[in-house]
């Protein structure tokens, strides 16, 4: 059974959609194989660049119907070469599960472990990289869904153009919200999704590359499914080297249409900004603190310490019951925290409305 009341969705993805991007999804079928469908793919190809004004000839983004984290594995898989070793820098989940993709398919890799949540040690990552000269790549996490900190990529950036190492990026929760120089950083590869900070449904995932980046399609594979070279080249030539989710293709599509005609990146980041200020300051009032500063956080989501009194699936369950989902903390934070995001089609006149929701049930737990 399926309830018919909308909730408003305020875990990191997926999102609440918008009408625009609703009706894409109805569009007519379509073949993959067909010119129709290469237009399609070239539009969003094009769309994805055009986030973060790129230039075509030295960057790209190849697309593959999968979840964030497909994009996250193929990065990875397709770009260390098979002599490369990767620094990988954990502060949260998902820095682990970059860990987590390297042990699985043998790649070389290091760790620099933090707690989940604390800021990254340049010091200490200086040190690494001086002991071990055979690191070719960084891999790091943009922004760290587990708690809402923003890493500084600027930072990590100079200690890699300094010894000449690439840096991976997952940019899954920040690509289309926070501010990523690709150039000024540079930026190997980021992976991201359609569902989080571009508002789409979640089945289309992708990388955005420099060019120059990409193996020779005669260099060994560590996969067939989640090859980007392969699949890169497929496209560059109007194809695709598999079916792909045409429909998700249609709402992305859409969904940029739609984030470019409100102002782009900028629009987002400003957008998000003001609903988590609104959030914080609601919260604050009600005695509820966040985990981290705003200068730390991103603007996609933030971390709240559970009101007192209150375990999170109470909370959770009462917030649903008026309209609302909130997200769990993971590991250790599940028993102390609660995530709001501020992705997807919601407004001011939400969070007012969820403000006055928590109001009303710790007013009736007191
Ligand atoms: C959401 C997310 C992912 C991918 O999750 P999926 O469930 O595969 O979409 C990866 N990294 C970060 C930082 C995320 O927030």
């Amino acid at each position: 059974m399926v309830d018919s009341r909308p909730l408003i969705l305020l875990n990191p993805g997926p999102v609440n959609l918008s009408e625009r991007v609703r009706k894409a999804l109805l569009k007519s079928d379509l073949c993959h194989r067909e010119p129709e469908f290469a237009a399609l793919q070239s539009s969003i190809r094009q769309q994805l660049l055009d986030v973060y004004s790129l230039a075509p000839e030295r960057y790209v983004a190849v697309l593959m119907t999968g979840s964030g984290t497909a994009a996250v594995e193929a990065m990875l898989t397709s770009l260390m070469p098979l002599d490369g070793k990767v620094l990988i820098i954990e502060n949260g989940v998902y820095g682990e599960r970059l860990t987590r993709i390297a042990e699985i398919y043998g790649i070389s890799h290091i760790r620099s472990s933090h707690e989940w949540g604390a800021p990254i040690e340049i010091p200490a990552l200086t040190r690494r990289l001086e002991e071990d000269n055979a690191i070719t790549h960084i891999a790091a996490v943009h922004h760290e869904t587990t708690t809402g900190r923003l890493n500084d990529l600027g930072e990590i950036s100079s200690l890699c153009k300094e010894r000449g190492i690439s840096l991976l990026v997952d940019g899954v929760s920040s690509f289309g919200a926070e501010a990523i120089d690709f150039e000024a950083w540079s930026i190997g590869a980021c992976a991201a999704t359609a569902n989080k900070c571009l508002h789409s449904v979640p089945g289309v995932s992708f990388v955005v590359l420099r060019r120059e980046l990409l193996p020779s399609s005669e260099s060994p594979k560590r996969n067939l499914y989640l090859d980007l070279e392969a699949y890169c080249r497929h496209q560059d030539a109007n194809g695709t080297p598999f079916t792909q989710s045409v429909q998700c293709y249609y709402a992305l599509d859409e969904a940029l249409s739609e984030f470019h005609d409100l102002g782009g990146w900028r629009a987002r980041y400003q957008h998000y900004h003001n609903l988590v200020q609104q959030t914080r300051d609601g919260l604050r009032r009600l005695g509820i603190r966040p985990l981290m500063k705003s200068h730390d956080s991103s603007v996609v989501l933030n971390s709240y310490e559970l009101p007192s009194g209150f375990d999170y699936e109470t909370f959770h369950d009462q917030l649903k019951e008026n309209g609302f989902v909130i997200y769990a903390g993971q590991g250790e934070l599940a028993k102390r925290i609660f995530r709001i995001s501020t992705m997807g089609a919601i407004t001011a006149a939400d969070i007012d409305r969820l403000l006055q929701a928590i109001t009303r049930i710790m007013g009736a737990a007191s």
